[in-house]
């Protein structure tokens, strides 16, 4: 077993809606970032990456490379999920935090769950997702922006079974 950490902060910017665990909502500002700025998937795919033992997010996607501008988060973290399917890996269980003023998560709960349980390819149960607020404190509390944090647990794959 292995366990990894991720986070992930964006500043809101532009825009009428956030990404957020690969589910979009309505919100009166976007997301400032070189992909769609999916906080939750970004650190997401930190701590699968971190478990793995394979750096970060910023080595794998660089913001210079244009090929990732606007990318779906959703094909970064299935990227991930290669990487760590590759070397016989699969997820144990994934526990998330969104940390935000608004939007509020709560009505958005479940289908961010399902989304990040097809993701890693666990059932829905192997995947929590919590939300607090700032209680109005700091950058997050001001309203300038959103952050997320994650933690996963990945189990070795036997490889004679995985052949
Ligand atoms: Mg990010």
């Amino acid at each position: 077993m292995r366990i990894g950490f991720g986070t992930d902060v964006h500043a809101f910017g532009p825009g009428d809606s956030v990404a957020v665990a690969g589910v979009r909502m309505p919100h009166s500002r976007g997301v400032l970032a070189h992909s769609d700025g999916d906080v939750a998937l970004h650190a997401l795919c930190d701590a699968l990456l971190g478990a793995a033992g394979l750096g970060d997010i910023g080595m794998h996607f660089p913001d210079s490379d244009p090929k990732w501008k606007g990318a779906d988060s959703r094909e970064l973290t299935r990227h991930v999920m290669a990487l760590l399917g590759a070397r016989h890996y699969v997820v144990g269980n994934a526990d998330l935090t969104i940390l935000a003023e608004a939007p509020r998560i709560g009505r958005y709960r479940e289908e961010m769950r399902r989304t990040v349980a097809q993701l890693l390819a666990v059932g829905e149960q192997q995947v929590n997702i919590k939300a607090t607020t700032t209680e109005g404190l700091g950058f997050i509390g001001r309203g300038e922006g959103l952050a997320a944090q994650a933690v996963v647990l990945l189990l070795e794959v036997e490889r004679e079974a995985s052949r």
